[in-house]
């Protein structure tokens, strides 16, 4: 089958085609990514009525794009998925809108797919991984241990009580007049760095796998100040060395929470990583090693497999209608949408 997916929630408008084999393997056929970054970069951070704008001006050239380079006509896809949330709604709205007059216009079915199991089933696109497998989707705006059981099961086993890694990242660039998104200029000045300012390992000395970052934040901000009070502005090697030691206790954090989950999964093929923050070179690193120390396959999709794409909106679609389940032309935008909405039924628990 040969789906056309659609992404809308956040600040990229994408459009990809991906095809599933009968022996469920995919294969990514064209991916197009239009970013938003230079229109939101005089505000320090999204604004969402200028997203929701750009995507609604965007998504119709993005999917021209994708046709265009898959050599393929509408007519020649099965099936449109399409981001249907969590996200910010007037973006979803702009991506469901166009997916429901594709679909009404070429007699396609349509599939609403929820964002995060576009990340957390990337790595079935990708290496072809088999159910069960533990996932640490870490993203912008999540962070979270899932068993993935089955392309809709997924078995929350703790995630952060606060701000999501990615978010972190964003504010900490933010706080030291670094560009957005935060995680590739943090990730860049970190390499630069050394890791010697003290920052704090939130939430280590508790048990479980629940994880906090706001503090690490705040702790940021103090450093920073101190440093700014003592040399009369940030010298470039203590915004560096801030940069490092920050993405230090987000590793240290995550690998020791990582082996917890990998304690409590039970019986799984692999331990995968997806969402924006998985793009980080040093943090794919550690976790690769905390696998490995299990005796656990560790899987982690391309850095532009990790930030969003429409490609994983397109196999998560796919691995819907090879379940059979298809949406109609009443598919609802979700702003809120919790992936084990099932298991877990308090919404806004748990980003
Ligand atoms: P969500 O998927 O939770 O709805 P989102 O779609 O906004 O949120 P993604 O695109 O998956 O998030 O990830 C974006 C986030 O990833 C941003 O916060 C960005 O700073 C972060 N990120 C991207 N690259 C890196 C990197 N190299 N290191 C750390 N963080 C990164
Ligand atoms: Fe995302």
């Amino acid at each position: 089958t040969t789906i056309l997916g659609l992404e809308s929630s956040c600040d990229d408008t994408a459009a990809a085609i991906v095809r599933r084999a009968a022996d469920g393997t995919g294969a990514i056929v064209s991916n197009i990514v239009l970013r938003q970054d230079d229109l939101h970069a005089s505000f320090g951070g999204i604004v969402p009525e200028i997203a929701a704008r750009a995507h609604a001006e965007k998504i119709d050239l993005a999917v021209e794009a994708a046709l265009e380079r898959a050599g393929l006509g509408l007519r020649d896809c099965d099936a449109i998925a399409v981001t249907a949330g969590p996200g910010l709604i007037g973006g979803v709205l702009a991506g469901v809108m166009c997916a429901k007059g594709l679909s009404a216009a070429a007699g396609l079915p349509l599939i609403g797919v929820n964002h995060l199991a576009g990340h957390a089933l990337t790595p079935r696109l990708t290496d072809g991984l088999a159910f069960p497998y533990l996932m640490l989707l870490v993203s912008g705006g999540h962070c979270q241990f899932l068993r993935v059981e089955a392309a809709d099961r997924f078995v929350r086993l703790g995630g952060t009580i606060d701000d999501a890694p990615g978010e972190a990242f964003d504010k900490v660039a933010r706080l030291l007049a670094l560009p957005q998104p935060g995680g590739p200029s943090v990730e860049a000045e970190a390499a630069a760095g050394t890791e010697t300012i003290r920052l704090p390992r939130p939430l280590l000395d508790r048990p479980g796998c629940d994880m906090s970052f706001s503090g690490l934040k705040t702790a940021v901000l103090r450093a920073r100040d101190a440093a700014v009070a003592t040399h009369g502005g940030l010298p470039r090697g203590v915004r560096r060395d801030l940069c490092a030691s920050f993405q230090a206790a987000v590793r240290d954090v995550l690998t020791e929470k990582s082996r917890r989950a990998l304690a409590l999964s039970g019986d799984v093929t692999a331990f995968a990583v997806a969402g924006g923050v998985a793009a980080n070179g040093t943090l794919r690193a550690a976790l690769e090693a905390v696998a490995k120390e299990a005796g656990c396959p560790f899987v982690a999709p391309p850095p532009d497999l990790c930030t969003d794409n429409a490609a994983m909106i397109a196999w998560a679609g796919a691995e819907r209608l090879a379940a059979g389940q298809v949406d109609d032309l009443t598919l609802a935008a979700r702003p809120r949408w919790p992936l084990d909405a099932g298991a877990m039924p308090m919404l806004g628990s748990g980003k």
